[in-house]
């Protein structure tokens, strides 16, 4: 066949002419098969990828497989109802959910339903649950500190505003604690919180939202629940579901902190789903773009530049490992892709070293440049003294004897753990934290028997409001203390030693 020029660019006008059209007629589908939570479905021609599909009775699917001819959908939401030759609707949209101020203070499914029994929620703006994380010129540097309370983090792997920090560990060693605490520790702090809870026990995750009324960290926090229970698409959609809310406050301005509890059981959900979709498996049986899984979704945290109102996202993903092993796919994967980790271990939680934070190898790759100036200057060393503590324990086990000067050493990193050991639901204002740490990190604590460290700790905090509160004034005001601060609190160490402290 022979085509003129003239006549294929007729073709071609003409096409785009009435490409509209063709987009028009109503495209409806068939479902041709259907089970386990997935519908292959005949017809919608014109489907996009992540379109959002009306099956009968107001089940919802999403299109996931785009093939030559049929769309594999998986079905969010109850799926035995559906059955063969049922007619599926296009919506003509990606997944969205419903963003907005009032959507604080609630607990939600993926879809953005309420689940918390208080009524429907009127937001009138939705966001697609997946959107292009802001590229390079639109983002700055994280320069401002989220603070979460817990003496370990806020002195040696701090986190900034727009950092994602992955917090890493065994089953139950208090992962979702630290989590919790930073939540609570942002009261008053201007930042809202979301809490994205997936594949995890309904029980636990009421307990989590009760927890959170009783400290009235609701006020400012939004729960996205897909528990165990949910089937996979919905705990696959969760994170992305709880990032288009958290985006919505951060392109206002604002600043949010979204915490991911936990992505193995999401990266374990996209599997199950990807399976069934008979999408070939990879390592660890994981689909090939588990990876792209995860960092789209921890891309989208950012700080914004000031020219897009400076808000940001900040990160903290939860990763569950096997026997300490972070060499396994899922968590070598996010850890390549976080700013830092935060390692928890089992060992340190039985031995009451808790939160079990393992600082030999936790790191926070930005975070310091966001450190307020006060901590940086108590804190530059208690790392160091702490890896050097660790040595000479594994050495000293041994029995021998030792000289003075390493018993010395011994004793100052042993204060310096005590130190370290923090209750949960109680995360510590950051001035306290410079003074205790200033305290300890100088040896000046190192007199005083560990086990009266904890009842020293309380009580210090008191004596200092009631006798030298210009102290901790100046470091909420200017970040920094003077040197006239310096020799107030040493004076205030000192005396509180000699005279304040009760022991027993
Ligand atoms: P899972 O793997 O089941 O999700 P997890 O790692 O999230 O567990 P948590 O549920 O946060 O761990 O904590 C496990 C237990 O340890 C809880 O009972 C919690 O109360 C306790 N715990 C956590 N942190 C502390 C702490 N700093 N001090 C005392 N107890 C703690
Ligand atoms: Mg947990």
């Amino acid at each position: 066949m022979n085509l003129k020029p003239d006549e294929i660019s007729g073709l071609i006008k003409d096409q785009i002419k009435n490409y509209r059209n063709e987009m028009e007629i109503s495209d409806f589908g068939t479902v041709m098969q259907v089970g386990d939570g997935i519908a292959r479905v005949y017809g919608l021609s014109h489907c996009m990828s992540g379109e959002l599909l009306e099956f009968p009775n107001n089940v919802y699917g999403m299109a996931l497989n785009l093939e030559e001819d049929n769309v594999g959908v998986v079905i969010l939401g109850p799926y035995r109802e559906i059955g063969e030759g049922d007619i599926v609707k296009p919506t003509g949209r990606v997944v969205e959910v419903p963003v907005g101020e009032n959507m604080i203070g609630r607990v939600v499914d993926p879809l953005g339903h309420p689940i918390d029994g208080k009524g429907a929620i009127e937001t009138g703006e939705t966001r697609p649950i997946e959107y292009p994380a802001p590229g390079v010129l639109r983002r700055q540097p994280v320069k401002e500190p989220l603070q979460t309370g817990i003496k370990a983090i806020d002195s040696m792997i701090p986190i900034g505003k727009g950092q994602r920090e992955l917090i890493i560990g065994d089953r139950q060693t208090g992962k979702t604690a630290l989590a919790v605490d930073t939540i609570l520790n942002q009261k008053g702090k201007d930042v809202i919180c979301v809490y994205v809870a997936i594949g995890q026990k309904q029980s636990t995750v009421a307990q989590l939202v009760s927890t959170l009324e009783q400290k009235e960290a609701m006020n400012y926090t939004i729960v996205v629940s897909a528990t165990a229970s949910a089937v996979a698409p919905m705990q696959y959609i969760a994170p992305y579901a709880g990032c288009a809310m958290a985006e919505y406050f951060m392109y206002q301005g604002k600043h949010v902190l979204i915490i991911y509890d936990d992505l193995s059981k999401h990266a374990v959900a996209y599997r199950a789903m990807s399976l069934l979709l008979r999408r070939p498996p990879g390592r660890e049986a994981f689909p090939g773009d588990v990876f792209y899984l995860h960092s789209r979704l921890l891309e989208r945290a950012a700080k914004l530049s000031e020219e897009l109102g400076g808000g940001s996202i900040t990160a903290l993903p939860i990763i569950e490992t096997q026997a300490n092993d972070i060499s396994a796919y899922i968590p070598t994967n996010v850890i390549s892709i976080t700013d830092g980790q935060i390692f928890l271990e089992t060992e340190l939680f039985f031995a009451g070293q808790r939160p079990a934070i393992n600082a030999g190898i936790s790191v926070s790759r930005v975070g310091g440049s966001a450190q307020i100036k006060a901590m940086k200057r108590v804190s530059s060393k208690i790392k160091l003294m702490l890896a050097q503590y660790r040595e000479l324990q594994n050495f000293s086990q041994f029995g021998s004897d030792i000289d003075a000067d390493t018993k010395k050493r011994l004793d100052h990193g042993r204060i310096l753990m005590e130190i370290l050991k923090q209750g949960q639901y109680g995360p510590l204002d950051v001035a306290d934290q410079v003074m205790i740490i200033y305290a300890a990190s100088n040896g000046m604590l190192d007199d005083i028997p560990v086990t009266s460290v904890k009842e020293f700790e309380r009580q210090f905090y008191v004596y200092m409001d009631d006798h030298y509160p210009e102290v901790k004034r100046e470091i909420h005001t200017t970040g920094d203390f003077s040197e006239e601060s310096e020799k107030l609190m040493r004076k205030g160490i000192e005396e509180f030693k000699k005279v304040g402290f009760i022991n027993g």
